[in-house]
C-alpha cells in the first residue's frame, strides 16, 4: 500500500438540509490519504457528523463531489457501498437481540461469504479483540459498556472494509476504558493498515490518535494538519482556544532547541595540557571534570578526578587520560528529545558540538530544572505561597 495515496476526497462539497437555508457544511475540500487516522474535531454542530456521513452515502450530497479510493460515491451502489463501509457509533448500535456472533456476522452474511469463510472471520476478529470464545455466544447486555463497544469496532471490520467511520465511538466511556479502545483501535489502524476517520470532542483523543486532524467550526474547515502541526502552528484564535494554554503552553517548551539553553562558557582545557595544569583548572573553578578539546577548538574529549589522581604518578599528559567516549548534543537539537535522556543518566552536563565537532557550549542538568519546573507547574510563580507549609 503506497503512502499518501488519496483515498476519500472532498471537492467543493456543501451540505444544506431539507427546509434549512444555511449549509450544515460549506464548500469543503480535503482529501485523506490512505491508511490516515483522521481527526475531526470541532465545536457541537460544526457539521462533523453531516460530513462523515456523505462519504457513506447515509446523508445525500447537496453540491460538490467526495471520491473513494478516486470513485464518486454518486456513482456507487449506496447499499453496497455502505456494506464495504464499517462504521461506529457512540452507542454501539448492536442489536440486543442477537448473539455477539450475530452480531459481527451480520454484514459479512448480507454480503453472501460463505459459511466457512464467516467461521474464519469471526475467529480472527475474537482473536483481534482478545476476546474468550464464549463472548461469543453471549447477548450485548451481558457485556461491560467497553466490552460492547469493542464489539461494535470489530464489527465495522467484519467485511474486511477497509474504511471504518466512527462517530464520537468512546465518548460515553470512562477514562480508563476510553484509553484502552483508543490503544486498540490504532493498533488496528496501523497493524491492519485500515483508513479511519473519527469524529471527536476531545483535544486529548485527537491530538493521541490522529495522524491527520481536521478542524471544524460553523460547517467549515478552520484547519488541517498533523497533531504536531496544530500544536505548533495553530492557524488562528479559535485553534488556540480549542487546544488551550496549557497545551499552548508545552508545545512552546516543546520547541525549545539545546543552543538557547546551553551554556556557552563550558571549563576546557587543551589536549596538550599537561595534569599539573589540569588540577590547578579544577580546583581554581571547582569541577571534578574538564572538557577537552584541540588547537581548534575540536572536542576530543573529557578527563576526570578520578582517573586522573589514579594515574598521577605514571603519566603526565591530558592526552594521557582522556575518556573519548562522551555522548554530545547539536545546538539545533529539540530539548524535548534529549531532556528525559539527561535528567536520568548520571552526566552533570552535556558538551554541546557544532557540525564541525568544535566545542560551543554545554548543557546542564540544573538548566533542565527550569524547563521541567514550567511544564509541570505552569507558568504561574505567585503561587510560591503556601508552599513551604506542606510538612
Ligand atoms: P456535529 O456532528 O459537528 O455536531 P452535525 O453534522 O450533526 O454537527 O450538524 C451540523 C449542522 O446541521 C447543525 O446545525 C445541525 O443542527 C444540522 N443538522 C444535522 N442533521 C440535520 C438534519 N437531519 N436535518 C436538519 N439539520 C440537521
Ligand atoms: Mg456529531
Amino acid at each position: 500500500m503506497a503512502k499518501n495515496t488519496t483515498y476519500v476526497e472532498f471537492k467543493n462539497v456543501t451540505k444544506i438540509y431539507n427546509k434549512t437555508k444555511i449549509p450544515a457544511v460549506s464548500d469543503i475540500n480535503l482529501t485523506i490519504p490512505q491508511g490516515a487516522f483522521c481527526c475531526l474535531i470541532g465545536t457541537s454542530g460544526s457539521g462533523k457528523t453531516t460530513l462523515m456521513r456523505m462519504i457513506n452515502r447515509m446523508n445525500p450530497i447537496t453540491k460538490g463531489s467526495v471520491y473513494l479510493n478516486g470513485q464518486n460515491v454518486k456513482q456507487l451502489n449506496p447499499v453496497n457501498l455502505r456494506r464495504h463501509i464499517g462504521y461506529v457509533i457512540q452507542n454501539n448500535g448492536l442489536m440486543p437481540h442477537m448473539t455477539i456472533k450475530d452480531n459481527i456476522t451480520i454484514v459479512p452474511k448480507l454480503l453472501k461469504w460463505p459459511a466457512a469463510k464467516i467461521e474464519h472471520k469471526v475467529q480472527e476478529l475474537i482473536e483481534l479483540a482478545e476476546f474468550p470464545e464464549e463472548f461469543l455466544n453471549r447477548y450485548p447486555a451481558e457485556l461491560s459498556g467497553g466490552q460492547q463497544q469493542r464489539v461494535g469496532v470489530i464489527r465495522a471490520l467484519a467485511a474486511d472494509q477497509d474504511l471504518i467511520l466512527m462517530d464520537e465511538p468512546f465518548g460515553a466511556l470512562d477514562p480508563i476504558t476510553r484509553e484502552t479502545l483508543q490503544e486498540f483501535v490504532k493498533k488496528l489502524q496501523s497493524k491492519l493498515g485500515k483508513t479511519i476517520i473519527f469524529v471527536t470532542h476531545d483535544m486529548d483523543e485527537a491530538l493521541k490518535l490522529a495522524t491527520q486532524i481536521v478542524i471544524m467550526h460553523e460547517g467549515k474547515i478552520i484547519q488541517v494538519g498533523t497533531p504536531d502541526d496544530i500544536l505548533h502552528h495553530p492557524a488562528n484564535k479559535f485553534v488556540e482556544d480549542l487546544l488551550g494554554e496549557d497545551r499552548l503552553e508545552e508545545a512552546r517548551h516543546d520547541t525549545v532547541k539545546v543552543g538557547e539553553i546551553m551554556l556557552t562558557n563550558p571549563v576546557k582545557i587543551n589536549i596538550g595540557a599537561t595534569l599539573t595544569e589540569a588540577l590547578t583548572l579544577m580546583k581554581k573553578r571547582h569541577v571534578d571534570t574538564l572538557l577537552v578539546t584541540d588547537d581548534a577548538q575540536h572536542l576530543k574529549g573529557y578527563i576526570s578526578v578520578g582517573k586522573l589522581d589514579k594515574r598521577y604518578r605514571h603519566v603526565n599528559s591530558v592526552s594521557d587520560i582522556l575518556d573519548t567516549n562522551i555522548a554530545t548534543l547539536h545546538p539545533d537539537s529539540y530539548l524535548r528529545d534529549y531532556a528525559s535522556k539527561i535528567l536520568q543518566g548520571n552526566m552533570t552536563y552535556v558538551p554541546v558540538v557544532d557540525h564541525h565537532q568544535k566545542l560551543v557550549g554545554i548543557v546542564t542538568r540544573s538548566a533542565l530544572v527550569n524547563l521541567v519546573y514550567d511544564t509541570i507547574w505552569g507558568h504561574d510563580t505567585n503561587e510560591q505561597e503556601g508552599d513551604e507549609s506542606h510538612e
